[in-house]
Order: C-alpha cells, then sequence, then structure tokens
C-alpha cells in the first residue's frame, strides 16, 4: 500500500519480483487514495551501499544474509507496521566483505548498489557465463554486458553448489572494473628514444624477431596464475617445442586476505590449472631473477600485467628490457598495464578475460570454462594465439589453430568441468 511505485526511477525495474507480481496479479492502479507513509530516501549505509526505506517490503533477506553467510550482525528492523524499517547497528555501516550480496538478494530496489545504481538498464544488457578472477574460489559468474557498446556492466552469482553456492564478495564482484581500466589495447616496442607505440601486427613481429636471436634453452618462460589454462598450455608447449628451454617460471598477483567463507588467499583464478599444464613444477620470480643474473636465461617472454615479484627480483627483468629490442629483451604478452609490462622491451596486447573464452581451474582443483561476452577492441587476439604467430615465425609447425584445438591438446590429467557449474540465468 504504501510502496511509492517509482519503478521509472528505480534501479531494479525490470529485475523486480513486485514489479513481475504486480503485472501478474494485479494490473491496475494503487487503490490507496490516502497519502502514504513516507519513511527515509536514498540512505547512505556505507561505500557500496544505498537504501530507500519506501521501497522496502521488510522480507528481512539483507539481514539474514549478514547473519548466517556474512557472519556480521550488522543491519536490522526497528519499529513495527508500516512505520519499520532497516537500520544499521549503532555505531556502525554495512563495511564487511560481502556487502553487494545484500543488494543482490533484495527482491526489489530498496537495497540497490552505488557501482550499478543509474548506470544501465536491465534489459538493454545481456549475460554471458564467466569466473570472477578475484581469487582461487573462482567463483562462478553471469557477465552482464551491453552489446551496443560491448561494455560489462556488473558481474553477478552464478548458482554453483560445488564452487561459491549463490555468493561472490565485494572484490569479486568490483573486479570487472578491470576489464576496461588501463587497459593496453596497441603493441608497445621499447627503443633508444623510449617506448613507442606500434600496431599489434607490428609487435608480435617485434617479439618474434628478438626470441629469434636466443640461443636454445636460454630463453625463461614465465606462465601466469591470472591467464587460461590454453594461453598458458601454448606458452608451454612454445617453450619446449620452439625454444627447447626448461626455464619455466609461474608468477601472478601477490596474495591477499582470504577468509573461511568464500575468499581464498590466493589472489588468482588459475594457479592449479597452469601448474597442470606447465609440464613441470615452474620456478619462481626469485629463481627468475638468479637465472638472468648467472646468464642462464638471455630473454623472457611473460604472460600478464601482474606479478607476486619483490622488486629486487624484478630488477634484473626490467634491466634486459632497458637496452630496447636487443638480444636481453622481455616480451609481455598482456591485456592491462601493470609492474611486468612496465619491465618489458615489447608488450603485445591481448583480451581481458570478458573479450575470450577459456578454462580457469580453482583451488578446489575444479575447472570452469567461461565464454567470450564482449569484443576485443582492435581485433586483438587471446595470449595462445599471439603465441601460436610468435612460434610459427621460428618455422614452428603446430597444428593448433583454434580454441577447441588447443582444448584437445591439453593434457588429459586436467580436471574436467564441474557439472555442478551448469546452472541457467537467474
Ligand atoms: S532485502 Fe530489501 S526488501 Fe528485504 S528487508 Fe532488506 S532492504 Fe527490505
Ligand atoms: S571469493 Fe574470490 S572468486 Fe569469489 S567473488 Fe570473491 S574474489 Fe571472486
Amino acid at each position: 500500500m504504501n510502496h511509492p511505485v517509482d519503478c521509472p526511477i528505480c534501479d531494479q525495474a525490470g529485475e523486480c519480483k513486485l514489479q513481475d507480481y504486480w503485472l501478474s496479479s494485479q494490473h491496475e492502479l494503487k487503490r490507496k487514495r490516502t497519502e502514504r507513509v513516507h519513511k527515509p530516501k536514498a540512505q547512505s549505509f556505507g561505500e557500496t551501499i544505498v537504501y530507500d526505506a519506501e521501497r522496502c517490503i521488510m522480507c528481512t533477506r539483507c539481514i539474514r544474509f549478514c547473519d548466517e553467510v556474512a557472519h556480521d550482525h550488522v543491519l536490522d528492523m526497528r519499529e513495527r507496521g508500516n512505520t519499520n524499517e532497516i537500520v544499521l547497528s549503532p555505531g556502525r555501516t554495512l563495511d564487511h566483505d560481502y556487502t553487494l550480496m545484500t543488494e543482490h538478494v533484495c527482491p526489489v530496489g530498496a537495497l540497490t548498489s552505488r557501482d550499478f545504481r543509474f548506470k544501465a538498464r536491465v534489459w538493454f544488457l545481456k549475460s554471458a557465463p564467466g569466473v570472477c578472477t578475484g581469487c582461487a574460489t573462482g567463483c562462478t559468474t553471469w557477465v552482464d554486458f551491453d552489446p551496443r557498446y560491448e561494455r560489462v556492466h556488473r558481474l553477478r552469482p552464478r548458482d554453483n553448489e560445488a564452487v561459491n553456492q549463490y555468493w561472490m564478495c565485494d572484490d569479486g564482484m568490483l573486479s570487472y572494473h578491470r576489464f576496461h581500466e588501463d587497459r593496453i589495447i596497441t603493441g608497445r616496442v621499447r627503443g633508444a628514444s623510449g617506448v613507442s607505440e606500434v600496431t599489434r601486427g607490428e609487435a608480435v613481429a617485434a617479439a618474434a624477431q628478438v626470441l629469434g636471436k636466443v640461443d636454445d634453452g636460454k630463453l625463461g618462460v614465465v606462465l601466469s596464475a591470472q591467464h587460461s589454462s590454453e594461453d598458458n598450455y601454448v606458452a608451454a608447449l612454445l617453450a619446449e617445442d620452439v625454444f627447447a628451454t626448461n626455464h619455466i617460471y609461474l608468477t601472478g598477483r601477490p596474495a591477499w586476505k582470504g577468509d573461511d567463507i568464500l575468499r581464498h588467499p590466493d589472489a588468482n583464478p588459475n594457479r592449479a590449472g597452469a601448474l597442470a599444464v606447465a609440464g613441470r613444477a615452474p620456478a619462481d620470480m626469485d629463481q627468475l631473477a638468479r637465472d638472468i643474473e648467472s646468464g642462464d636465461v638471455q630473454a623472457v617472454l611473460s604472460l600478464g600485467p601482474d606479478t607476486d615479484a619483490s622488486e629486487a627480483a624484478l630488477a634484473p627483468l626490467a634491466n634486459l628490457a632497458a637496452d630496447g629490442v636487443g638480444p636481453g629483451a622481455h616480451v609481455n604478452l598482456t591485456s592491462r598495464a601493470g609492474r611486468l609490462p612496465r619491465a618489458a622491451s615489447v608488450v603485445v596486447p591481448v583480451p581481458s578475460v570478458a573479450e575470450m573464452s577459456g578454462t580457469f581451474v580453482n583451488a578446489k582443483g575444479i575447472a570452469q570454462t567461461f565464454r567470450r561476452a564482449v569484443a576485443a577492441p582492435g581485433g586483438i587476439v587471446p595470449a595462445w594465439g599471439a603465441l601460436l604467430e610468435i612460434g610459427r615465425a621460428q618455422g614452428w609447425d603446430a597444428t593448433l589453430s583454434r580454441l577447441g584445438d588447443v582444448r584437445d591438446a591439453m593434457p588429459r590429467e586436467l580436471p574436467t568441468e564441474s557439472e555442478a557449474a551448469a546452472s541457467s540465468p537467474a
């Protein structure tokens, strides 16, 4: 009776259960003729959530989510009847690591996410099955994107009993910003006069040229726990078949704060997948630094923007790149800026996770595939495709050409996709 029915300006319109019930069961004008009860609107609950008490139907889902899943009794209900509202515990804000799930469980537009508010209408969005890149839990997601602008607007949990049940953490929900921010979409080559932008094709040619000068067995190949199993598999295959090297390393984002709900201390989605396809136990970045300094490694090919290497361990890699595309080069394949591309002499742009399909294996050993949501800018191709181009320039006769070929060639002892990962859009 007191609901404002402000659907045209409400973020939940298009996915609101109350709107659905009105349409299916009532479908007529409001019967209330007197002034409705007014309550607080656009009330800040914290950095992520805004509360509109007039739209609240007092279902208490948000309270129960905080109590039962986040284990933090930060929300409660006050008053009775049509004056009741959801309130914060005295002196608190909604500030645990799962605040955006309160918006996710809210069936109406009472709790809205500051990140998504007024950015898109849900009927313009499409959804692609994804996997969160925030940590080794690998929460199963829907990637909601606007196909008109090739832009991802949010991530949502995709129900998967075996991995994340129905939830995601705030950092994972907001990790889609990395799909569009700090992007590298053109090639970069370091020369005597500094770093210049080149086309993707020129960057691949420069990478092939410099790596062609490296002695057999002297190339260091750095796999990435942030990249798909397919990317890592082709990098490991290239190391063995073309450069005859045993110098394989693995890096990724540094460890972060885990918890006993969902978040894994390893902030990378695919360490297990990279290890499974490496074909041997990769060394760490400290070992790479020692191998460069001893001359065992003359040049480096690396995947991804992020590294857990210390500044001291990264220095020899940066020194390799300092002279431009000389014999001691560092070629990096990345979708965005980071510490590895900053220490590279050649940077080859590759798609973000939202712009490609692939496989991640989480810390429990469950393999999950994700599908391309939006188009990659400028015709850039996944790292496994760019690596094939670099290899073919050295005369590699690999028969792989499509994603399916790469998946078929990957080691059979890899975990297969969990059946539990399959579910349908909410
Ligand atoms: S989940 Fe939404 S509608 Fe339900 S009590 Fe909380 S704010 Fe109100
Ligand atoms: S727990 Fe890890 S995988 Fe899940 S949403 Fe958070 S960051 Fe992403």
